[in-house]
């Protein structure tokens, strides 16, 4: 194993085991939930969104390693920003989890979320990277419906 598949394993079990932003939140603007069926992965996501920004997130849910740290890194990663750039981060990462090629800026912007990128040798695993993911169009699209990987 890499040195750097070595550090990524790190942070995914980092996260897993203490998930940041694990919580709900009382006052949201935004909600949706989230299952993934192959894996048993379901989460919760809440969003505060005010003047086009994503002041406050946070999710609950039970899962695998890997959608469990990537909720939690999404949200870690999602506080502060606009609506406009998380569809662009959106984009991104889905072509990250998916094995496409990203060019320099895109993979820079993604920061510490590259950690995903080997989940794209796995498609099983790639449904659990990107629950959360999936779950947060929806609750930005304001759906009522659950989001399913399926
Ligand atoms: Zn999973």
């Amino acid at each position: 194993m890499s040195e750097l598949r070595e550090l990524y394993q790190e942070v995914i079990l980092d996260h897993n085991k203490n998930p940041r932003n694990f919580k709900q939140l009382e006052l949201h603007s935004h909600h949706a939930n989230g299952h993934n069926p192959l894996c048993g992965d379901k989460l919760e996501l809440f969003l505060d969104v005010s003047d086009g920004i994503i002041r406050n997130i946070s999710f609950i849910g039970s899962g695998c390693a890997i959608s469990t740290s990537s909720a939690s890194l999404m949200t870690q990663f999602l506080k502060g920003k606009s609506v406009v750039e998380t569809r662009q981060y959106f984009e991104s990462f889905h072509d990250l989890v998916t094995g496409k090629e990203l060019n320099e800026e895109a993979m820079e912007n993604l920061g510490k979320l590259a950690v995903f990128a080997g989940v794209q040798e796995f498609p099983a695993r790639v449904k659990c990277a990107s629950l959360s993911w999936h779950t947060l169009m929806n609750a930005l699209d304001s759906s009522q419906e659950i989001a399913e990987t399926e």
